[in-house]
């Protein structure tokens, strides 16, 4: 898509932000600019700014798999992240360094029109959601929202990175991956009259509520605090009932 590669060109020169000085390569994000499924990270990694592409590395692989339970690929999703440069050492994200990036973040939503940004992390949830309430208190909740003028379904996980070291962690994040193809079901007032029909009917097929109300670590940076976000919708009930049993084995490692 032409304005994709455009926005990639202005973000590989951006020197908005001292991240500019120690980048090796701008992360500008990959997968298909039509996707229907995009992911936010946070920030690149090691073999990220080495090879200029998102996930590659562990967290990648781990996401990688995550997406083949769901018969997905990553070429077949749009990735990216919160942050285009590393921050040295992979430090958390200074505020100053989110704000500079935040348009190009916001462009590439506009561009791309997911029905679903699933967000990693609480770095990129908070900032989408525009509310501080934390990773651990809203994975697993799909919340109607508009954001850079599209309407879409934010879905915020857990990271990656955090799930590999934390196996209730992980459990948790495979079954909320596995919702992720009801939460691209659901409706949006863009659709067809015909497909509306078919979103509603597999969104109230199944109208008990789902999980997210759940204290635990979240592995992954700042304090949370509840809080109403202004200017969005209020989140959608989710339309889908929690796993029944435990977490599924699926066999991953
Ligand atoms: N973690 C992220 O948040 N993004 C990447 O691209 C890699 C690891």
């Amino acid at each position: 898509m032409a304005a994709l590669d455009e926005l990639r060109r202005e973000a590989e020169a951006c020197e908005r932000c001292l991240l500019a000085d120690t980048r090796t390569r701008v992360v500008f994000g990959e997968g298909d600019p039509h996707a229907d499924l995009m992911f936010v990270g946070e920030a690149p990694g090691y073999h990220e700014d080495q090879q200029g592409r998102p996930f590659v590395g562990q967290a990648g692989k781990l996401l990688e798999q995550l997406l083949a339970t769901i018969g997905l690929s990553r070429q077949q999703v749009y990735i990216a992240n919160v942050l285009k440069s590393r921050p040295p050492n992979n430090r958390d994200p200074k505020p100053e360094e989110i704000e500079a990036c935040e348009p190009f973040l916001l462009r590439q939503i506009e561009l791309i029109a997911p029905r679903v940004v699933c967000t990693l992390g609480n770095f990129s949830t908070k900032l989408l959601s525009g509310s501080q309430t934390g990773i651990t208190r809203v994975h697993g909740i799909p919340q109607r929202t508009t954001i850079a003028g599209r309407e879409l379904f934010l879905y915020p996980i857990f990271h990656p990175a955090a799930a590999l070291y934390t196996p209730a962690m992980l459990a948790t994040l495979k079954e909320d991956v596995l919702r992720l193809p009801d939460v691209l079901a659901l409706p949006l007032s863009g659709d067809e009259p015909e497909a509306q029909a078919d979103h509603a009917a597999v969104a109230t097929a199944d109208g008990s509520d789902g999980p997210g109300a759940s204290d635990g670590p979240d592995g992954n940076g700042a304090s949370e605090g509840a809080d109403a976000a202004p200017g969005r919708t209020a989140p959608a009930a989710p339309p889908f009932a929690a796993p029944d049993g435990p977490a599924e084995q699926l066999g991953l490692f």
